[in-house]
């Protein structure tokens, strides 16, 4: 499986991806290819082995004060689009499972559809093999989440 690259909006490097998970990430226009495979194509882009996202994602836990945490901000937060496939979500995950001490905090959940929350089960992404698109983060009230 080919990982691509995902790279912060100001160049950071943040994580990999499958190369369906780039692709998909392409389609919904969050990231833009930065480097692709010369001479290949996929779905209609570019093969690419490094992805930078349209918007910035703050990454760093902000001790300064915001919005309390909630469910309904976390889907606000995360646009209503699941963390792990991208698509439509109504649910949080969890990411380090509260059933093994995780926490109701911003850095540790994310909006996940049906379907991922019930294949993650009380895994962490490492373990399910379900790697996250976007790193959690606390909002600012800027955000109006
Ligand atoms: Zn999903």
């Amino acid at each position: 499986m080919t990982a691509v690259l995902v790279l912060n909006a100001d160049c950071g490097p943040l994580h990999r991806v499958s190369l369906r998970h780039a692709i998909r990430m392409l389609f919904r226009e969050v990231a833009v290819v930065h480097e692709a495979e010369p001479g290949r194509r996929i779905g209609g882009y570019p093969m690419p082995t490094v992805v930078r996202l349209v918007s910035y994602v703050v990454t760093r836990w902000r001790h300064s004060r915001g919005p309390a945490w909630s469910r309904t901000g976390v889907l606000a937060r995360d646009r209503h689009s699941c963390g792990y496939c991208g698509g439509p979500a109504s649910t949080i995950d969890h990411v380090l499972p509260r059933s093994r001490g995780g926490r109701d905090d911003w850095a540790n959940t994310v909006a996940a559809c049906g379907r991922c929350n019930n294949r993650k089960r009380d895994r962490t992404p490492a373990e399910a093999r379900m790697p996250l698109l976007v790193r959690p983060f606390a909002p600012t009230w800027a955000l109006s989440v």
